[in-house]
């Protein structure tokens, strides 16, 4: 299964069920995303095809990098903050698998402050 091998394919896969029992219960929505929710996942999507740490990526909370926009960051908060709790019992494997990857070690990385380039130690 590509969920375990597969790390930015396992962040997408989450960060569409969590958007989806947050819809389906607070927005009452049935299976479908609403139109708020359906741009909340093209954007989350998009952070993730441009996360620059690509296979090694940490989990989102983890990341010294800030990519989300103010907005979108505090609406994927909420959703978090909803949904999290409940992937263990919707979505054992996915909720098992992404505590592991809160166990990574946040990678070093280079980053371009400005147009000098910096290598930066994070964590
Ligand atoms: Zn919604």
């Amino acid at each position: 299964m590509k969920i375990f091998f597969d790390r930015l394919f396992r962040e997408k896969v989450t960060i569409e069920k969590m958007i989806r029992l947050y819809c389906n219960k607070i927005h009452s929505t049935n299976g479908e995303l609403c139109n708020e929710c359906t741009e909340l996942l093209n954007y989350a999507l998009q952070r993730v095809d441009n996360c620059p740490f690509s296979d090694e990526k940490p989990v989102c909370n983890k990341c010294p990098i800030h990519c989300y926009k103010k907005e979108m960051r505090e609406k994927v908060r909420t959703v978090m903050r909803f949904s999290g709790p409940k992937m263990l019992f919707h979505h054992p494997i996915l909720a098992i698998l992404h505590i592991m990857d809160k166990g990574r070690k946040v990678p070093e990385i280079k980053t371009k402050i400005k147009g000098t380039e910096t290598v930066s130690k994070f964590n």
